[in-house]
């Protein structure tokens, strides 16, 4: 069942967990090797040998005005791009479902970033059809140019399908979804990342920005596989001294609790 969620300048906020489990052997650390490294002062009186078992948090937002907003799609079916390291297939449709809402209901997909935990259940079954098939995806340009300079596998398992189907988007910078949602750029954790910010800062789904409740006891701690460090660092401490200030409430993608008030 999901989780009960909240309500946040009227729109209906539901964590919907995708899956649950540790890192694929491939590329899993122990924790204090993938926050901060193994000497950083922030371990020091913590078990931090044990591996890292994260959530896959994705969200739903339905707005006054009857938008249905997904932010993020987790870590889609078994042959996905995540199926390497991932713990479990993603469980997002049936999610979904249990919240009340089918696929086709489905107005807005923000893609957080194009990792394949974040982004692998874009499509179908069959690989070429969007699994959400009335709803526009939106991504940064920025995080498109990136995947193409790198190469990435969901270069073709989730942008080239996207496109071919006619309902990507590509953006720059802040977009308002509607007077409630905004999408605004993270960059960091990869070039393209972006966050979702409901009424303001009141809450802000901030995909990757924060990956390990470690990173609010110190938000300079990095984390191995961002893509920048001194930038997602940055945005980090931004974002958090802005909800902070406000007492937001900062919703995650692989924290154990999906909300956490600041
Ligand atoms: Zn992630």
């Amino acid at each position: 069942m999901p989780h009960p969620g909240l309500v946040s300048a009227g729109v209906e906020v539901t964590p919907l967990c995708d899956a649950v489990g540790p890192m694929g052997e491939q590329i899993a650390r122990p924790l204090r090797e993938l926050f901060g490294g193994p000497d950083h002062p922030v371990w020091a009186r913590a078990d931090a040998t044990e591996p890292w078992v994260l959530h896959f948090h994705c969200y739903l937002l339905r707005t006054p005005a009857g938008r249905t907003v997904l932010v993020d799609t987790g870590l889609g079916g078994p042959d996905s791009p995540a199926a390497s390291w991932a713990p479990v297939p993603g469980g997002l449709t049936a999610e979904l479902a249990a919240a009340g809402v089918r696929p086709e209901q489905v107005d807005t997909v923000v893609l957080t970033h194009l990792h394949s935990d974040h982004a692998s259940g874009s499509l179908a079954a069959d690989g070429r059809t969007p699994a959400f098939p009335n709803a526009r995806y939106l991504v940064q340009r920025t995080e498109l140019d990136w995947l193409t300079a790198t190469g990435s596998p969901l270069l073709d398992a989730v942008v080239r399908p996207l496109r071919a189907a006619g309902c990507l988007d590509a953006r720059a910078g802040e977009v308002a979804l509607t007077p409630e949602v905004r999408v605004f750029a993270t960059p960091g954790h990869t070039p393209g990342h972006q966050s979702v910010a409901i009424g303001g800062r009141q809450l802000v789904v901030a995909g990757d920005v924060v990956l390990h409740p470690v990173q609010l006891t110190d938000p300079t701690v990095g984390y191995l596989y961002d893509d920048d460090q001194p930038a997602a660092t940055g945005t980090r401490q931004r974002l958090l001294a802005e909800l902070t200030a406000g007492h937001g409430i900062l919703a995650t993608a692989h924290f154990a609790e999906p909300f956490t008030r600041l």
